[in-house]
């Protein structure tokens, strides 16, 4: 399912940097300081769609510097992730800004929130002007954390736009309820690709089903791969914001990837990548094996990160009495305090209804939510009330 290539660099963004003595099969990263690092390029293909993708993808989710994007079109990645919603609908335009002139090198995908048939094309159209693209390669429905989120009408939109040749393949993602989510999705025989959240705190059930959904030819995209930034967070442990990209590089972000990428049924993984230094980390981590050490190394994250990163297994779905959606309350506080994204947690906080968002767990007296795996979940609903209510 995956494999190396020596394919050559696209563009001439490398032309400036002398590049290091580099074994067969390896590339040089070109650096403004420093010895020149080496990483090879491996690909996977995306299921069905017959995509040859590389391995480690860009997730634009929370990037907000084009040339971080042209970048890594330079160096060969080519399978960009946005969405219609991210950073307020201005994401696709600097990645559209970005990648306009690699559009023929790139695959790009993006996703819709919409319910309904006439919006999710609306929308549909507008991440195509967005993105200065006539297709999208992969259009996703976002978001979809019950099979009921996932109607007659958006699938014909998907029809739709397939048949108009504004999309190649559809796709779905979901952040938890694998365990009904995939079977269910399957069962659809319509989408080409799964987006799934994705990571080394995920217990072992979840493995069968990804290898099932990868057998019937679904391109599976990796998320969350680094579970919350893998570091701690800013209000957890009085991390003083600038030390928070040097916590990041500490080896387990590289460790989570290569955990990832481990699995032969996960054709790529989309991180979130803000500047150069997660890219090159990202980059040496895509052909790297995982090891020992590694394995030691997410052992020891996990335990650090246990009370805080809820796993998104779902099993407290519709535990709580107020319907408090637990899973996704405690990922929108990981936007702003794993990802350091404020915005991103506040304005998905906000987009609850007025209803969810008017619970206040302090007042509810003993929490009716029992985490398997550890999360302090009403400790944790009540920072995300205070930070973002
Ligand atoms: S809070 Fe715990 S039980 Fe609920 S989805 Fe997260 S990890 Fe699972
Ligand atoms: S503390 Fe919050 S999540 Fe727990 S039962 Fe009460 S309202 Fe629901």
């Amino acid at each position: 399912m995956s494999s190396t290539s020596r394919r050559s660099f696209l563009g001439a963004g490398l032309a400036g940097p002398a590049l290091a003595s580099v074994r067969p099969g390896g590339r040089a990263l070109p650096q403004a300081r420093g010895a020149a690092q080496e990483y090879k390029l491996t690909y996977g293909t995306l299921g069905k769609t017959g995509l040859r993708v590389t391995r480690m993808a860009f997730g634009c989710m929370t990037t907000s510097d084009p040339s971080v994007i042209e970048r890594a079109a330079d160096m060969g990645i080519n399978f960009f992730d946005t969405a219609r919603v991210y950073q307020g609908g201005n994401n696709e335009r600097m990645v559209g800004a970005a990648l306009r002139k690699y559009r023929d090198k790139v695959y790009i995908a993006s996703k819709t929130k919409a319910e309904d048939r006439r919006t999710a094309l609306a929308d549909l159209e507008t991440s195509l002007r967005e993105l200065q693209t006539d297709h999208l390669d992969v259009w996703y429905l976002h978001s979809r954390s019950s099979p009921s989120m996932v109607n007659e009408e958006v699938l014909e939109a998907q029809r739709i736009a397939k048949r108009d040749g504004k999309i190649r393949f559809a796709g779905v993602s979901f952040h938890d309820g694998h365990r009904e989510m995939i079977p269910a999705m399957m069962k659809l025989n319509h989408f080409d690709v799964f987006l799934i959240s994705y990571n080394f705190t995920m217990d072992a059930w979840i493995e069968p089903l990804i290898e099932q959904a990868r057998k019937a030819n679904i391109g599976m995209v990796a998320m969350k791969g680094l579970a919350g930034g893998v570091r701690p967070t800013v209000s957890v442990y009085k991390v003083p914001a600038d030390r928070l990209n040097r916590l990041n590089r500490t080896g387990a972000a590289v460790a989570a990837i290569k955990w990832v990428l481990k699995n032969p049924y996960i054709d790529t993984i989309i991180p979130s990548i803000v500047d150069n230094d997660q890219l090159e980390e990202n980059l040496r981590a895509m052909a790297a094996p995982f090891t020992e050490a590694d394995a030691r190394l997410l052992a020891a994250r996990l335990e650090e990160i246990r009370p805080y990163y809820c796993r998104m297994c779902g099993s407290c779905k519709g535990a709580c009495p107020k319907g408090m959606p637990v899973s996704d309350v405690l990922r929108f506080l990981m936007y702003a305090e794993g990802y350091g994204q404020f915005g991103l947690g506040r304005e998905n906080y906000q987009s609850l209804p007025a209803e969810l968002r008017s619970i206040r767990c302090a007042e509810c007296g003993s929490c009716a939510v029992r985490c398997p795996n550890g999360v302090r979940v009403a400790e944790r609903l009540m920072r995300a009330q205070e930070v973002f209510g």
